[in-house]
C-alpha cells in the first residue's frame, strides 16, 4: 500500500512537471511576440532619501500581460527571455521607454531619475554601454539620471566580463546598482574593483528586521561595508514601521517598498507624487 501511494506521488509530481514544462515552452513562443505586439508595459515604485523622505529614483519594473495567460510575473519571464537571447532586445526596449516616461518627470523636479534592472545577459553585450549612450543622448536625459541595477548573482556569474561591461556603462555616465544584496555571497574584494554607487540590501534580509528578532547581521554589516566604501545603501522590500524604525537608527539611505508604495503605473505615479507633496510633514 506504501509502495502504491509513493508511486502515486511520483505520477503526480511527474504530471506537475510536465505542466510546468509545457507552459515554458508556450510561455517562450508568446514571448517572442510580446515587444511587437506591445503586450509589455511599465510600473514604477518610487525610493526614498530615509532623511528627508524626498522620492529619489523610480525603479521602472517590467509587467507582461498575455491573452491566454494573463498577467506573468517577471520572476518567470525574464529567465525565459534570458534563455532564449530576447532579454538584449527587451532591456533595451524598457530603457528606451524608461527614459521616454521619466524624462518630464524629471524635468518636472519629480524624481531625480529612473532605475532600471539588467539581466545577466545584458552584462556580456558589449554593444549596450554605446546604446545606452544613444539613448540617453536622444531623450535628452542626464546620464546621472540613469542607474542600472545589476543583481550580486549577475556579477558574480562572470566578474570578468561584468566589469567591463561595468566599467563600459560608467564611462557614459549612468550610475551602477548592485541589487539583491547580500544573496550572491560576494567578497568585499570582488565587490571593490567595481564602478558601483550603490547596493540595494535584498528584501529578504529587510522583512526579518524588527519582526521579533530586532536588527539583523546582515542589515547591520550591509550597511557599515556600503558606507565604508562610500556607497549609497538602500533597502527594499520595507513594509512596516518596525522595518523603518530599524533601517533609521543604522542609518540605511534609501528605503523602497510596500510602507511608502508599491509599483505604480505612470499616471497613479505621478498622483503619488503630487499627493506627498502637498503633506507639509511626513510620517
Ligand atoms: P527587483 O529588481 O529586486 O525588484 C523588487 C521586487 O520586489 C519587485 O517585484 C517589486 O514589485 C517587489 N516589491 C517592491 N516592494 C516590495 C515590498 O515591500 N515587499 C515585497 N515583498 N516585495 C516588494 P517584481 O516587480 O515582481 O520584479 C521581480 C524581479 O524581476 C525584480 O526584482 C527584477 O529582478 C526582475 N525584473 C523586473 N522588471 C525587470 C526588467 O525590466 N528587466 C529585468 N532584467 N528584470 C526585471
Ligand atoms: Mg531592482
Ligand atoms: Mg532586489
Ligand atoms: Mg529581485
Amino acid at each position: 500500500d506504501e509502495a502504491k501511494q509513493q508511486h502515486l506521488r511520483v505520477l503526480a509530481y511527474r504530471a506537475g512537471d510536465d505542466e510546468h514544462h509545457l507552459r515554458q515552452v508556450r510561455l517562450m513562443g508568446l514571448l517572442r511576440h510580446a515587444l511587437e505586439l506591445q503586450e509589455f508595459r511599465l510600473v514604477f515604485q518610487p525610493k526614498l532619501h530615509l532623511v528627508t523622505r524626498r522620492v529619489a529614483h523610480v525603479e521602472a519594473l517590467l509587467r507582461w500581460s498575455t491573452p491566454s495567460y494573463g498577467e506573468v510575473s517577471p520572476d518567470e519571464f525574464i529567465p525565459l527571455a534570458e534563455r532564449s537571447g530576447l532579454i538584449r532586445a527587451i532591456t533595451r526596449h524598457v530603457i528606451d521607454a524608461s527614459l521616454c516616461q521619466a524624462r518630464p518627470w524629471i524635468e518636472a523636479g519629480l524624481v531625480e531619475g529612473v532605475a532600471v534592472n539588467l539581466s545577466p545577459m545584458d552584462l556580456v553585450d558589449p554593444g549596450l554601454p554605446a546604446h545606452v549612450g544613444d539613448l540617453l543622448r536622444a531623450h535628452g536625459v542626464a546620464p546621472a539620471s540613469l542607474v542600472l541595477e545589476v543583481t550580486e548573482h549577475t556579477v558574480m556569474r562572470d566578474v570578468e566580463a561584468a566589469r567591463d561591461t561595468m566599467h563600459a556603462l560608467r564611462a557614459q555616465g549612468v550610475r551602477l546598482s548592485i541589487d539583491d544584496f547580500g544573496t550572491g555571497h560576494s567578497s568585499l574584494a570582488q565587490l571593490r574593483g567595481l564602478p558601483v554607487d550603490e547596493i540595494k540590501i535584498d528584501k529578504s534580509f529587510v522583512a526579518d528586521l524588527g519582526a521579533g528578532s530586532g536588527d539583523s547581521v546582515i542589515v547591520r554589516s550591509a550597511i557599515e561595508i556600503g558606507h565604508n566604501m562610500g556607497l549609497t545603501v538602500v533597502a527594499e522590500g520595507v513594509e512596516t514601521p518596525e522595518n523603518l524604525a530599524i533601517l533609521e537608527a543604522l542609518g540605511c539611505d534609501m528605503v523602497q517598498g510596500y510602507l511608502f508604495a508599491p509599483p505604480l503605473a505612470p499616471a497613479a505615479l505621478v498622483e503619488w507624487c503630487a499627493r506627498r507633496r502637498s503633506r507639509a510633514v511626513e510620517a
